[in-house]
């Protein structure tokens, strides 16, 4: 017989979301009937690596595990899943990039628009200073960002032209020594990228929760008898194996793991954008097209309704090619400090970032040696492309005349970034069964070289899309000439490999009418009692940039609103 454990809360899914309600629930929450303590599990699908953080130290632990960690970004995919999202607690917290932007003004009036949410900036205030002190958000040093010259000359002219220019070299590390380490999809061994692992897993820890990793939700306990459907608990699959060592997505056999039954009268689910739709579908949530004969409680939004950006913020854009230097290898962490503005097109918001994704000279970073091969730069055949490619791809290496001098080229270019979300006009996607994106009904899959594992692409774009990419590279166009620019490359808008479509929301967004939403303004599904979704998917719009901070201030504020409602002594 299946083992049973017993809780008030479980939270499935202990990643950036699971572990900050975790900690703010233990913290502040109590049982409702006794005033007693809560007892919280959190169920992780990958590994636990546990242990107080002291930033720009680390715990030995974490630093035994990645001090003599090669410097190959496909390394880190036991924390990785085959999609690229984190995997362990932390979630992908773990190994996000750590640039770190709070939403616009403008996306709390589409988060309320959109549905009919409550989520104004004033609801969010004591939500957003948290996050700011607690992730110790801040701008990356000048002397640590390269580019400066090019980011200058961006920000001068774009402010000529009457737009208002932001920063965006806001970052959540503390103690950081700009190793780069973490640039891409890697843990911070000296635990200064500021994720949940380090900030709320200890904390929880403390307050007693009990983190449940190697263990795989595959079901949340629905019960039918009588009136309204409700949440009971949750069917786990958990691995004997130590909490610190995580085989891979690939290598386990879930289906042969110990089977847990988990009881509580809360459950949370929290597993991100990707794999919170296919659990509830796995659960009888969702339509029949998802949900097929398990169909228990029908809500076709599920899954539904999902926004995200095109080319996760860089992929669309414009060079420019100057007669003299404009950008450098001048900085320790090789990114530019991509100052950006936004933008209207009709009702759509773009934005126009600088030096995000900028014309690759590290190639290390994005992973595309063969964006480097093919550039104009590049000699055509036989040695002196090997000199050059040898000399431009290696971040490490010490600079000598032969690398000045092929690089002097790439030296002379900038590039500015188109990026934008969905049109309002165009069609929302939707997460299948098995984690697939599809938009418009094409999916296109490609292959990643960050994880070796396939990656979805896309080859078509809609009208309305691509409507608005060109009226932002336009904007772009216009901005270089009078930056001063020889010669301008339009890119194309869909890359040779296809486009990604990343940042997503709204896979069981948040509402006000169970006819276009799965939960309410306080995480409460629509159809379920005691069942609660907290994720980037609950939120009903992609924000301007990024998702970390999105996800934390919705969280926190989150924590509160469930507290309030459900964790407070009763009177
Ligand atoms: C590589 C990468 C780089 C990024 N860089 C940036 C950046 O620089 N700036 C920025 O603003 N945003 C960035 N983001 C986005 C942002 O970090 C994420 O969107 C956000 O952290 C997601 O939080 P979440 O809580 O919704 O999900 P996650 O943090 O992904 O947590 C989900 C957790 O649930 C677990 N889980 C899933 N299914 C199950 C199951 N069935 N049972 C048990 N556990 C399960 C997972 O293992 C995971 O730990 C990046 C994301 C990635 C992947
Ligand atoms: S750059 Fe990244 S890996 Fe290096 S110390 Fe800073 S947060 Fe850590």
């Amino acid at each position: 017989m299946a083992e049973v454990k017993n809780y008030d809360v479980v939270i499935v899914g202990g990643g950036t979301a699971g572990c900050i309600l975790a900690a703010k629930l233990s913290e502040k929450g109590v049982n409702p009937e006794t005033g007693k303590s809560l007892r919280i599990a959190v169920i992780e699908a990958g590994a636990y690596l546990k242990g107080e953080p002291k930033p720009g130290h680390g715990i030995p632990l974490r630093r035994q595990m990645y001090t003599n960690m090669p410097q190959d970004i496909r390394f880190g995919r036991n924390f990785v899943t085959p999609q690229g999202r984190g995997r362990g607690v932390g979630g992908s917290s773990l190994i996000f990039g750590s640039g770190a932007w709070f939403p616009f003004d403008e996306d709390y009036e589409e988060w309320q628009e959109e549905t009919g949410t409550d989520w104004s900036k004033e609801n969010f205030k004591s939500a957003i200073e948290e996050a700011r002190r607690v992730f110790n958000v801040t701008l990356q040093p000048e002397e640590t960002l390269s580019n400066r010259r090019a980011a200058e000359m961006f920000k001068t002219t774009a402010e000529a032209m009457g737009y208002e220019v932001l920063p965006g070299h806001s970052r959540a590390v503390k103690n950081c020594i700009f190793c780069g380490h973490c640039a891409d999809r890697q843990i911070c061994k000296y635990d200064s990228k500021q994720s949940t692992l380090v900030t709320h897993a200890p904390l929880a820890e403390r307050n007693g929760v009990e983190f449940i990793a190697n263990a795989r939700a595959g079901r949340i306990l629905i019960d039918r008898k009588g009136g309204k459907p409700i949440a009971r608990g949750v069917l786990i699959r958990k691995l004997d194996l130590p909490d610190e060592i995580y085989p891979g997505d690939e290598f386990v056999d879930w289906n042969s793991a110990r089977e847990i039954t988990i009881l509580a009268p809360k459950v949370i689910v929290s597993c991100g954008d990707l794999e919170t739709p296919p659990l509830l579908y796995a659960s009888g949530y969702g339509s029949r097209e998802d949900c097929g004969p398990r169909l228990l409680v029908a809500n076709r939004n599920v899954g539904r309704n999902v926004d995200g950006h095109y080319g996760e913020g860089g992929q669309v854009g414009v060079s420019g090619i100057f007669e003299e230097k404009v950008s450098g290898m001048d900085g320790g962490w090789g990114v530019d400090p991509f100052y950006h503005f936004q933008t209207k097109i009709g009702r759509d918001r773009i934005v126009l970032l600088h030096g995000y994704g900028s014309f690759p000279r590290y190639s290390f970073w994005d992973g595309q040696p063969e964006r480097h091969a093919l550039s104009p730069f590049a000699p055509a055949f036989g040695q002196p492309h090997k000199d050059y490619m040898r000399q431009i791809c290696d971040p490490w290496e010490k600079e000598s005349a032969l690398s000045l001098k092929l690089r002097e080229p790439v030296l002379r270019v900038t590039r500015i970034a188109v990026d934008t979300k969905l049109p309002r006009t165009a069609p929302r996607g939707r997460i299948d069964k098995d984690r697939r994106v599809q938009i418009f009904g094409e999916e296109i899959i490609g292959y990643s070289r960050e994880t070796g594992k396939e990656e979805r692409n896309y080859r078509s774009i809609h009208p309305e899309v691509k409507r608005v990419f060109v009226a932002g590279q336009e904007i772009a166009t216009k901005l270089l000439e009078k930056m001063g620019a020889k010669k301008i490359f339009v890119e194309p808008i869909i890359p040779r490999d296809g486009l990604t479509f990343k940042w997503l929301t709204g896979g069981c967004r948040a509402g006000s009418d169970p006819r276009n939403s799965v939960i309410n303004q306080n995480f409460e599904s629509h159809d379920i009692d005691n069942l609660f979704i907290v994720d980037v998917g609950s939120i009903p719009r992609s924000p301007t940039l990024g998702l970390f901070l999105s996800i934390c201030v919705v969280s926190i504020f989150a924590s509160e609103r469930i507290i309030s409602r459900h964790l407070t002594k009763k009177a």
